[in-house]
């Protein structure tokens, strides 16, 4: 068989396509339509229910919308296809959250799709939050609190220990004031809670594994420098607060 163009695949873009081209260049070019199934159509699928000669139901594309699908629109003007409105979903007090879904095997309703505990699918714990949006104001929550623990540890630096947080000019006192009463290192806690909201809010585990290698990197440094420098520049008054207060939240053992 010789053609002059081949469409593979006659599903309806398939279908449309060969068909304009037949109309364009029909009398000049061979164009041929090859699909693989034994029907044309593809994803539209239009069945007779058994049982019900006279219900058509559709098992893939359903509906059309005139003023987006405008391709399809005009196609069906031209062809002067008999079209019906398609309501979707049952009307109040049922209403379209009860639509019904077959997934498999299981019977849902819509408003039970974004529920990780009822959708039959093995979800990773990063994907079972139960809508990104549900778990919004938590993850803001978790943002805030780190963002504003780190203003609150710049005020420390500034007002108790007459410093800031530049390494050019840091504070000319131990701070040993505000949320430094709970631990050694709150900025560093501050910047890790601000992390993890980001993770949580972008659901990354990318973002989750950076917040754990910062905090891994923080530790080192407060461990291999910061500490020793606290001990040569604050002497008797470092080792005092060392004893008092934690270097993160919990005290697991003397650090
Ligand atoms: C359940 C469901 C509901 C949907 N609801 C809507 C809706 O309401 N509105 C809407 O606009 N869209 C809807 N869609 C989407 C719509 O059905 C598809 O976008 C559209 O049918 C895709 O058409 P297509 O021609 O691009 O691809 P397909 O329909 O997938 O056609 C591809 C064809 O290529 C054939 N083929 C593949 N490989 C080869 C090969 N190597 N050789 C020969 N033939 C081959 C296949 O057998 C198939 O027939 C829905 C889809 C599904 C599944």
């Amino acid at each position: 068989m010789d053609f002059d163009v081949a469409v593979i695949g006659g599903g309806v873009a398939g279908a449309y396509t060969a068909w304009r081209l037949q109309q364009e260049l029909g009398s000049t070019q061979k164009i041929g339509l090859f699909e693989y199934s034994d029907r044309i159509g593809g994803r539209l699928y239009s069945v007779t229910v058994p049982g019900v000669p006279s219900l058509k139901a559709e098992l893939g594309g359903m509906r059309y919308i005139p003023n987006q699908h405008r391709t399809v629109a005009s196609l069906v003007d031209h062809l002067r296809l008999r079209t019906r409105a398609f309501p979707m979903g049952a009307p109040d007090p049922v209403g379209a959250n009860c639509n019904l879904f077959y997934l498999r095997g299981k019977h849902l309703r819509l408003h039970e799709l974004g529920d990780p505990d009822k959708v039959p699918y093995r979800l990773a714990w990063s994907e079972r939050a139960r809508r990104g949006a549900a778990l919004w104001p938590a993850a803001w929550l978790v943002v805030l609190a780190g963002a504003s623990l780190l203003l609150w540890c710049v005020r420390e630096f500034y007002v108790a220990g007459r410093g800031t947080l530049a390494p050019w000019a840091p504070p000319r006192s131990l701070v040993a004031s505000g949320p430094y009463r709970l631990s050694r290192n709150p900025m560093y806690i501050g910047v890790i809670l601000v992390l993890l909201g980001w993770a949580a809010l972008f659901r990354s585990r990318t973002l989750l594994v950076y917040a754990l290698a910062v905090a891994i990197a923080f530790h080192l440094r407060v461990l291999v420098s910061e500490e020793p420098w606290a001990r040569r520049t604050f002497g008797a008054d470092w080792e005092d607060y060392r004893a008092r207060v934690p270097r993160w939240l919990l005290r697991l053992r003397k650090s």
